[in-house]
C-alpha cells in the first residue's frame, strides 16, 4: 500500500497539522513513459510552504493533491520504459508519499553506490548547489571580506559560512536562540552569531561587523533584511536566496531601505534560484565534495521518520526546530 500525505486545505497564516490528511492508496501502476518510483528520503524545504502560497518558480499547490516535495527515491517498477531500470536511484519530485508515478523524462538519475544518501540533499544536491552559486557564482567571496549569513544554522546557511570561512572571510551568522548561536560559532566556525530572537538584530550587527558588511546571503527578507542594509559597505553586494520570514505572513511587509540605500551604497542585489547554472552544477558539486573530502566543510543534517511525520518536520522547520538539512526518512536504504 502506499501512505500519501495531501495539502487539505491552503493555510492563511501559520501552517499546522490540521491542514493536512494522511490516507493510505494502492501502490501506483505505471503508464506509457512513467515508472514508479519508491521515496526513500524526502527533502523538507522552506519553499514548500512558499509554494502553497502562490506560484513562484513552480506552480502553485492546490488543496486536495498530494503534496509536492523532491525527494531521493528507487526505481520499482519501469513499466514500458527502458531509460531506467529497476534499483535505479533517482531524484525528483516525488511528493510526500511513499511511492509516486512519475514521468521517467522528470527524474534525474544519480549513482547508486554513492554513500551516504544524504549527500543527494546537501553536498551534492539543491542545499549545496544553492550555497555555492549564491555566493561563489553570483558574487565570489575574498579574504578579509566580511560576509553574514541568515538563518545561518539551516541547510544553506550553514554551508554558505563555512564556504566563506574556507575562502578567508569574516563570517557573522543570524539565528534564532543561544543554543543554536553557540553551535554556529562552535561547532560550524563562524565567527561569531547574532541571536535574532533576543538580541535587537540593527545594534548587534553594528558590535558584530565593525567594518560593516560586505556580501549579506539572504535567506530571511524582512526586518533582518532591513537591519542588514544598515551595515552594508559602499559597493556591498547582497545575494537574495529566499524570505523565510515572509512565507507564513497573511500581509508581507515591505523594506525600508529598498532602494534608498541600494542607491547611496551603490549596493548590488541579485536574486537567483539554484537551478539557474546547470552548466557549473558539476563544479559546484566537485568543490563541495573536494572540502567535505579534506574535513574543510560538513553538512549537518536533522532526519526524522516515516512519510507521516512531514507535516511536522516542515512545520517544525518554520519554527526554527532543523540543525542542517532536514529531511524525512521514508522508505530505507536498498542497499541495507
Ligand atoms: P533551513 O534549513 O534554512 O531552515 C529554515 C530556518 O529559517 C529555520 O531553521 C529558522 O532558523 C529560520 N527562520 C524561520 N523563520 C524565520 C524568521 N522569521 N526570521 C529569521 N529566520 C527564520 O531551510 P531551507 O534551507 O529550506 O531554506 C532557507 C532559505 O533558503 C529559505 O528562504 C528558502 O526559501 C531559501 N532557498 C532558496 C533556494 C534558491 O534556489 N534560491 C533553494 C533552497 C532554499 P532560526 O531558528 O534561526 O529562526
Amino acid at each position: 500500500m502506499n501512505t500519501q500525505v495531501l495539502l487539505a486545505e491552503l493555510p492563511q497564516g501559520p501552517l499546522t497539522e490540521a491542514h493536512f490528511e494522511i490516507r493510505t492508496v494502492d501502490i501506483p501502476t505505471p503508464g506509457p513513459g512513467e515508472v514508479v518510483v519508491r521515496s526513500i528520503l524526502l527533502s523538507i524545504d522552506a519553499a514548500n510552504r512558499a509554494w502553497m502560497q502562490g506560484a513562484t518558480y513552480r506552480s502553485a499547490i492546490e488543496s486536495g493533491q498530494v503534496m509536492a516535495g523532491y525527494a531521493l527515491g528507487e526505481v520499482v517498477d519501469t513499466g514500458g520504459d527502458s531509460s531506467l531500470r529497476p534499483g535505479d536511484l533517482v531524484l525528483g519530485d516525488l511528493g510526500w508519499q511513499e511511492y509516486a508515478v512519475v514521468k521517467a523524462r522528470r527524474l534525474q538519475p544519480v549513482p547508486a553506490d554513492h554513500r551516504p544518501l544524504t549527500d543527494y540533499h546537501t553536498i551534492l544536491g539543491i542545499a549545496g548547489l544553492t550555497a555555492y552559486h549564491g555566493l561563489i557564482t553570483l558574487f565570489g567571496v575574498d579574504e578579509g571580506d566580511t560576509l553574514l549569513v541568515s538563518a545561518a544554522a539551516g541547510s544553506v546557511g550553514s554551508l554558505v559560512g563555512q564556504i566563506g570561512k574556507i575562502h578567508g572571510a569574516t563570517v557573522v551568522g543570524i539565528a534564532g536562540g543561544p543554543d543554536k548561536c553557540d553551535w554556529v560559532v562552535n561547532t560550524l566556525g563562524f565567527d561569531s552569531c547574532i541571536d535574532y530572537k533576543n538580541e535587537k538584530v540593527s545594534t548587534a550587527l553594528r558590535d558584530h561587523c565593525p567594518n560593516g558588511v560586505d556580501i549579506y546571503f539572504d535567506n530571511v527578507g524582512g526586518s533582518i533584511l532591513e537591519a542588514a542594509l544598515g551595515v552594508m559597505n559602499l559597493h556591498g553586494k547582497i545575494s537574495c536566496c529566499g524570505a523565510i520570514s515572509q512565507y507564513e505572513a497573511t500581509s508581507p511587509v515591505g523594506t525600508r531601505g529598498v532602494p534608498g540605500l541600494i542607491v547611496t551604497k551603490r549596493l548590488t542585489m541579485k536574486g537567483f534560484i539554484a537551478l539557474d547554472y546547470p552548466d557549473l552544477d558539476p563544479t559546484a558539486r566537485l568543490a563541495l565534495a573536494g572540502w567535505a573530502a579534506e574535513g574543510k566543510l560538513t553538512a549537518p543534517i536533522d532526519v526524522m521518520d516515516g512519510i507521516t511525520s512531514a507535516p511536522a518536520a516542515l512545520i517544525g522547520l518554520l519554527a526554527g526546530n532543523n540543525r542542517g538539512k532536514r529531511m524525512v526518512r521514508v522508505g530505507a536504504d536498498p542497499a541495507f
